[in-house]
């Protein structure tokens, strides 16, 4: 998408400091880092959410992630790390091409858990709900 800051970035239009590349995926250090190492992962061609992407693309994203997740581990040792995305913005998407953050963590960074982005006030009933699926 020709004003998709990340199929610039994608397109060599913008710079970017990769960590990890191949013929699907991207991964380049986020410019406004919320942990040392924070990273960010792209399919090389612009879908805005998950839901556009086919079985075989999640796979090639798969493969993309494990080997930026390697690479981030041999260079900065983290003690753990937090993989995630914010799918369309009801989630918190901003950048519209779908993108997962790689967190690097270190005791005592300040961060929180997977579990901090949402508590619902919502009385469920998981076993309720159980039946849907
Ligand atoms: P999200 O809120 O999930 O859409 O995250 C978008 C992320 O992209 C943010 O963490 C931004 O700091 C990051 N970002 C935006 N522009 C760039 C850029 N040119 N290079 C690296 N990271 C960027
Ligand atoms: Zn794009």
């Amino acid at each position: 998408m020709s004003d998709c800051i990340f199929c610039k970035i994608v397109a060599g239009q913008i710079p970017n400091h990769t960590v990890y590349e191949d013929d699907f995926v991207l991964a380049f250090l986020d410019i406004f880092p919320h942990a040392k190492g924070h990273t960010v992962i792209i399919p090389k061609k612009h879908f805005q959410s998950l839901s556009d992407m086919s079985e075989e693309e999640w796979q090639n994203m798969a493969k993309g992630i494990f080997k930026t997740v390697a690479k981030v581990r041999e260079v900065l040792k983290p003690e753990g790390l937090n993989i995630g995305l914010n799918d369309q913005s009801v989630a918190g998407q901003v950048v519209p091409h779908i993108h997962w953050h790689i967190f690097p963590r270190w005791t005592g960074d300040g961060g929180g858990s997977f579990h901090s982005i949402i508590k619902t006030q919502e009385k469920i009933d998981v076993v309720e709900l159980a039946k849907l699926f």
